[in-house]
């Protein structure tokens, strides 16, 4: 039987294996391992039927040894703490593999969104931003959009955190609007960043983007924004999915066509129909054939008995911690590459720092400054991670841990342990 996946227990036993491949000094483990701070609010919100619901949310604050605190919240059913906790973790691996000035941190709220109306989400969110108030700030932590919350939301933070604070504060968020300090290419700067990682691990084994055969799990922000760029750059999608349902089409979908259809945010593939297409099952789609498997959903989706199905030669983790333990070993035995979620899902956060730096020195970037700068930003930490998965024998995801790891413990040693 397979064990019951918690996300926490997942990242900690990444990390105490990757201590070990790449001879890490343990001395540091509890402190990485632990958050600095967890954190759980209770929010009454009073529902537009005149009841009061109480929803439960987290922000964890896992390290700020290399900056300030920094990550999305994520608005979902299952979310709980040790989600947040994992999710947090995360963070910190994924700002020290890339190299910003950025710590960890994460946060939730236990809701299905799709039940609330606009004004119930709008009343949550702000209560949440006055529960979190105390924590968060421009240089302190800092927000941004992960599942279910978007730009939007993002806008209610701000205004929120403003109003208490009696003055604006654009750089306390990020994936903001445009019209409130938001930066141009953030939108889309995570599926571009997994575009990157797809290409460049390509590149490493002289292959090219173009007629590859790609699956995406998940046609949110990520997997959508990747989706659209791939196949402006010649790939073939041949599958998709979001929560309802999944698409195939052996000579690839008409992206555009299902962006389109998207649009609004009451549309689900499952109603989705054109010519040539099959309807599958997400698990159908995971294992369907294909080069490339871009799982951009949630996390515990590729486990040890779907591991051993997977058609793909390559895997490109645009989702956190969409693979176990357990499936990370099957992967590697039947030699599948995974470029893992801390290093392919970086260009969000690599794109926040950016709109965090224009919004302190009062600047606007255009896109493309912003587009060339991510990858580079991507592109160098791409080839530490692989000189050091050549350096330990170890798999690229072993060989990100290390790298990051490394530089967390660097900057704590710098400092020395408070007081
Ligand atoms: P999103 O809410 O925009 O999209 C999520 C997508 O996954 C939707 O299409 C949804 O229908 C689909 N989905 C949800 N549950 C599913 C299920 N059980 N099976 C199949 N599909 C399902 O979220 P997002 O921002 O695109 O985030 C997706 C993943 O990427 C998450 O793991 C998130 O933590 C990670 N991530 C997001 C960002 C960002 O900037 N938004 C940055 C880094 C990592």
């Amino acid at each position: 039987m397979l064990k019951k996946y918690d996300p926490y227990e997942n990242v900690i036993e990444v990390l105490s294996e990757a201590m070990n491949i790449g001879n890490i000094n343990k001395h540091m483990f509890e402190i990485i391992k632990n958050p600095q701070r967890a954190l759980t609010v209770y929010l009454p919100v009073k529902m537009d039927d005149g009841s009061v619901q109480v929803f439960e949310g987290y922000r964890v604050q896992h390290s700020n040894i290399r900056g300030p605190f920094k990550g999305g919240i994520r608005y979902h059913q299952d979310c709980d703490l040790n989600e947040v906790k994992a999710l947090a973790t995360w963070m910190t691996l994924k700002c020290a593999v890339v190299d910003i000035a950025y710590g960890g941190a994460k946060g939730g709220i236990q809701v299905d969104p799709r039940t609330l109306s606009e004004a119930e989400l709008c009343r949550l969110t702000r209560r949440y931003t006055y529960a979190i108030e105390p924590i968060i700030g421009t240089n302190k932590d800092i927000p941004a959009p992960d599942v279910n919350t978007n730009s939007k939301i993002m806008a209610w933070i701000l205004d929120t955190y403003s109003m208490l604070q009696g003055k604006p504060c654009p750089g306390v968020v990020t994936g903001k609007p445009l019209e409130l300090g938001g930066s141009k290419g953030r939108e889309a700067a995570t599926g571009r960043g997994v575009v990157i990682s797809t290409e460049l691990i390509l590149k490493k084994d002289n292959k090219a983007t173009e007629g590859q055969k790609v699956a995406i799990q998940g046609v949110g922000n990520v997997g959508g924004n990747a989706a659209r760029i791939l196949h402006e750059k010649g790939a073939k999608i041949v599958a998709i999915s979001d929560v309802s349902a999944a698409i195939y089409a052996e000579d690839g979908l008409d992206i555009p066509s299902i962006m389109d259809y998207l649009k609004d945010p009451q549309s689900l593939l499952v109603h989705y129909d054109a010519q040539g297409i099959t309807h599958i099952t997400n698990e159908e789609l995971l294992q369907c054939n294909c080069d490339i498997l871009i799982p951009a959903a949630l996390e515990n989706q590729i486990n040890e008995e779907v591991a051993k199905k997977l058609q793909c030669s390559y895997i490109v983790e645009g989702a956190n911690g969409p693979t176990t333990t357990a499936g990370d070993k099957i992967l590697e035995a039947r030699g599948i590459t995974l470029v893992p979620d801390i290093l392919a899902n970086s260009g969000g956060v690599i794109v926040s720092y950016f709109e965090w730096v224009q919004n302190i020195q009062v600047l606007t970037w255009d896109e493309d400054k912003v587009n060339e700068m991510l990858e580079n930003q991507m592109s160098k930490a791409f080839i530490d991670v692989v000189a050091e998965s050549e350096k330990s024998a170890c798999s690229l995801r072993m060989a990100a841990y290390i790298v990051a790891i490394r530089k967390v413990i660097h900057a704590q040693d710098v400092k020395g342990i408070f007081p």
